[in-house]
C-alpha cells in the first residue's frame, strides 16, 4: 500500500486536506520526537509551489522517473536532483513544475519555446501516469490527490515566455499553464526584474497591465517571484485576484535584491496572497551557506510579519541553487517538518504552510475569474 493510500485512510490526514480546522491539537501537535514529526510529515498534504525538474529534462535529457546522479560538473548544486522517486520518498504530494524559457529568446519565438517546454512537461507527467497527473483546477488537485496520485501543475518563470502579444496567454492557459511569473532574470516587455531592484522605473508596462487583466479573467495566478518592487506595487494596484510569490526569501532575514521586503509582503498578504519560501542558500544567508534552520528563519519572519495564512513553500529544487547542507534533495524534506515541529509549529499551522494556503489562493483566483466573466 502506497504512502498516499495509507494517508488517505487516516481520518486525520483526509480531513486535514479538506478542512483548515482539521487535526488542530490546540496549540501543539503532540509530536514529541523526530519519529512523530516524520509521521506527521507523511500525514500532511505537501504542495511545492516551484521546482525546476523539467529544466533537467530539457537541458540534460534526464529521466524524471528514475533516481539519477547530478549532471557532471554540476555536483555542487545537485545532490541528487528532485526526481519522482525522491519527491515521493520525501512526502511531496503535489508539484508546480517551473516552465523556464531562455531569457534572450527571439521575441516572436518565445511563446513557442514556452509551449515546447510545456509539451515536455506534459509528456513527463503522462509518462509517469501511474504516479502523477496533470491538474488544471484547484478541484483537480483535490481529486487527483484523493485518487492516490501526485497532482502536477505548470507555472511559467518570466512573462517573456508569453511573447510580444499578451493575448498569447490564452493559448498557454488552454495548454495547461496556471501561473505566470511576471519576470525572471531580465526585464521584459511586461515587467521589471528584481535583479535590477536598485534601479528605478521597474514598473509594469501597459502590456504588463493587460497581461494581469487577462490572467485575472482566465483564472491564472500572477506570480511575483523575481519581480521588481515597482512592478510588484503596480500589480498589487491592478490585480483583482490574490497573487503569489512562488519562491523567495525575505529581506527581514537576509537583505538582498532577490528577496521580498516587509512592506511588499504585507501588501501581498492584505490582498489574500501566499509567499513561498525557497531553499536556495544563495538568497537565504550570506556566503551561500544555509541549513534547514535558515529556511525556517525565513518562514518564521513571514509568519511573524503577515501571519500563518500567507506562508507556503516553493523549494526551487533543481533551479541551479545550492541547497541547505541538511536538506540536500527532495528526499530529505521530512527534516524540514522535524525542525518546524521542534521550533513550535503545530499540525494545523503546518497544513497551511505546506498546501492549504496555496490551494486557497488558487480557489480565490478561480472564483475571481468566474465573477469577472459574469458566470
Ligand atoms: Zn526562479
Amino acid at each position: 500500500m502506497s504512502r498516499r493510500w495509507r494517508a488517505l485512510l487516516g481520518a486525520c490526514a483526509a480531513s486535514a486536506f479538506f478542512a483548515s480546522a482539521a487535526c488542530d491539537s490546540g496549540g501543539g501537535s503532540g509530536a514529541s520526537s523526530a519519529a512523530d514529526a516524520r509521521a506527521l510529515h507523511q500525514r500532511l498534504f505537501v504542495m511545492d509551489m516551484h521546482l525546476d525538474s523539467i529544466l533537467f529534462t530539457t537541458l540534460y535529457g534526464t529521466d524524471f522517473s528514475q533516481p539519477h546522479p547530478p549532471p557532471q560538473g554540476a555536483e555542487y548544486f545537485f545532490k541528487p536532483p528532485a526526481d519522482l522517486p525522491g519527491l515521493l520518498e520525501g512526502g511531496t504530494d503535489a508539484v508546480w513544475l517551473g516552465i523556464v524559457v531562455f531569457p534572450l529568446c527571439e521575441p516572436q519565438h518565445c511563446v513557442d519555446d514556452a509551449r515546447n517546454t510545456m509539451r515536455t512537461a506534459r509528456r513527463v507527467i503522462a509518462d509517469n501516469g501511474d504516479h502523477m497527473q496533470l491538474a488544471l483546477t484547484s478541484a483537480d488537485i483535490e481529486r487527483i490527490h484523493q485518487s492516490g496520485k501526485m497532482p502536477a501543475l505548470m507555472g511559467l518563470e518570466g512573462a517573456h515566455g508569453v511573447g510580444p502579444d499578451a493575448s498569447n496567454v490564452n493559448v498557454l492557459y488552454e495548454e495547461g499553464l496556471r501561473y505566470i511569473g511576471l519576470a525572471h532574470f531580465t526585464p521584459n516587455g511586461y515587467a521589471g526584474t528584481n535583479l535590477l531592484a536598485a534601479l528605478p522605473n521597474g514598473g509594469l508596462t501597459e502590456r504588463g497591465q493587460e497581461l494581469i487583466q487577462r490572467m485575472n479573467r482566465l483564472g491564472m495566478i500572477v506570480d511575483l517571484a523575481h519581480t521588481h518592487p515597482d512592478s510588484i506595487r503596480d500589480a498589487l494596484a491592478i490585480s483583482e485576484a490574490p497573487m503569489i510569490v512562488s519562491h523567495t526569501g525575505v529581506r527581514g532575514v537576509y537583505d538582498i535584491f532577490r528577496n521580498l521586503s516587509d512592506d511588499d509582503m504585507k501588501a501581498i498578504a492584505d490582498k489574500g496572497g501566499a509567499i513561498g519560501v525557497f531553499f536556495a542558500s544563495l538568497w537565504l544567508a550570506p556566503g551561500n551557506e544555509s541549513t534547514v534552520d535558515t529556511v525556517i528563519d525565513h518562514i518564521d519572519h513571514v509568519v511573524k510579519t503577515v501571519g500563518i495564512d500567507h506562508v507556503a513553500i516553493g523549494s526551487d529544487f533543481d533551479g541551479f541553487v545550492k541547497l541547505p547542507d541538511d536538506l540536500p534533495s527532495a528526499k530529505s524534506l521530512p527534516v524540514l517538518t522535524e525542525r518546524l515541529v521542534a521550533r513550535g509549529y503545530n499540525e494545523k499551522q503546518l497544513a497551511k504552510l505546506y498546501g492549504q494556503n496555496m490551494l486557497r489562493v488558487f480557489r480565490d483566483v478561480e472564483q475571481t475569474a468566474a465573477r469577472l466573466r459574469g458566470s
